[in-house]
């Protein structure tokens, strides 16, 4: 497929090529985790993001045995997580860009075998309204912050995991079984992804596709899909860093606040399974310390187990320390684990429930001030 090409609004980081290139995994791990303090510093010093918004999107089971690795002492078979979506607003080149994080379209993502299968086995009543809530939409986020969706720039996902982007930004063709094209929510919008995650969406393997809603893109102008081939920074403090395990196109945006640098991606689903030495929940620290292991895996795919890993590590080495918890970094899992009735002790021992920071600006209220007509007496 041919992509539209990277706009220059967007600055291609190389502090980790060579770090990736190493041949041995274990060399790998070394050389990243080296090289990401050099890339925190160079994010570091470009300053924060004007503002970042958080809103809740859904809350979902989703086994146990992968979120956790198996790791936690429980019999509990699902753990609970929360989708979020976040507003990033940065300056670049001396204007006010708006990107979306993770707008998943909730409603859309059922179509994914993953989320299929649950209503199969469980009812569409219990699956959707029982086992899961759903708290909003993007388009319901869009209103509360006072964003005009037509303002939204570009969109991001850390992974394409059970993502339908054609209600976000429309089609060119009609969907199977609609006769018009299907209208953008964001109609400005356009989608950042890794070349190599766009990739595994135009050809799925057999062990993808329980994850991913077939056709999620199909028929969406590719001029709006902008692929990437490698780590991007866009305007002053946000970032995309390629982080593959769970995926092979993972990354992860990157967020500097006042608070120092965050990252985002599911690669691990809490702060727990970042420091797991840290962690309350039965079985972490005592797995960590017998496997010898500093991260616990977001276990579903292991797609590249070994490179997994040293994404979370990649990660938590460009997230800054939680200011209150520094034993925890600010890594921000798009679907954080959250405490729940139906998950006994499988809540997570620090939870960061948004990122928020600055004012939201409109472009309205970006935009120069209109001449107003001279009033003459
Ligand atoms: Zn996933």
């Amino acid at each position: 497929m041919r992509y539209a090409p990277v706009p220059d609004q967007l600055t291609r980081l190389s502090e980790l090529d060579a770090a990736w290139r190493e041949a041995s995994a274990g060399a790998r791990l070394v050389a990243v985790r080296t090289a990401a303090r050099g890339l925190h510093d160079r994010l570091a010093a470009g300053g924060p993001v004007v503002s970042v918004r958080t809103a809740d999107i859904a809350t979902f089971p989703y086994p146990t045995r992968f979120g956790l690795e198996g790791a936690a002492r429980t019999i509990a078979p699902y753990v609970m997580m929360r989708n979020r979506v976040q507003l990033v607003q940065v300056r670049a080149g001396g204007a006010l860009v708006n990107i979306l994080v993770n707008p998943s379209d909730a409603q859309r993502s059922l179509a994914a075998p993953f989320f299929a299968q649950q209503i199969e086995r469980y009812g569409k009543l219990v699956a959707t309204r029982v086992m899961s809530t759903m708290h909003g939409t993007v388009a319901d986020a869009l209103t509360e912050w006072g964003v005009d969706p037509a303002d939204i720039d570009y969109i991001t996902f850390d992974h394409l995991h059970v993502q339908d982007v054609r209600g976000l930004l429309g089609t060119i063709i009609p969907e199977p079984g609609a006769t018009e094209p299907t209208p953008a929510l964001l109609p400005n919008a356009r989608l950042l992804a890794q070349r190599s995650e766009l990739a595994t969406l135009e050809q799925p393997h057999p062990l993808h596709r329980h994850w991913y809603v077939e056709g999620g893109l199909l028929g969406v102008d590719p001029r709006k899909i902008i692929a990437l081939d490698g780590d991007f920074a866009l305007g002053a403090g946000f970032a995309l860093v390629r982080t593959p395990g769970h995926t092979i196109g993972n990354h992860s945006p990157v967020v500097v606040t006042d608070r120092g640098l965050w990252t985002i991606s599911e690669n691990g689903v809490a702060v727990d399974a970042y420091a797991p030495e840290a962690s309350a929940i039965a079985g972490l620290r005592s797995h960590a310390r017998r496997h010898g292991v500093e991260v616990i895996l977001n276990a579903n795919t292991r797609e590249h187990t070994l490179d997994q890993y040293t994404s979370m590590v990649l990660e938590k080495t460009l997230a800054d320390p939680c200011p209150d918890r520094p034993e925890f970094p600010q890594h921000f899992s798009s679907s954080e684990l959250v405490r729940h009735p139906l998950a006994p002790g499988l809540g997570p021992t620090y939870s960061h429930g948004a990122i928020t920071f600055g004012q939201v600006v409109t472009r309205k209220a970006a935009a120069p001030p209109a001449a107003r007509p001279v009033a003459h007496a």
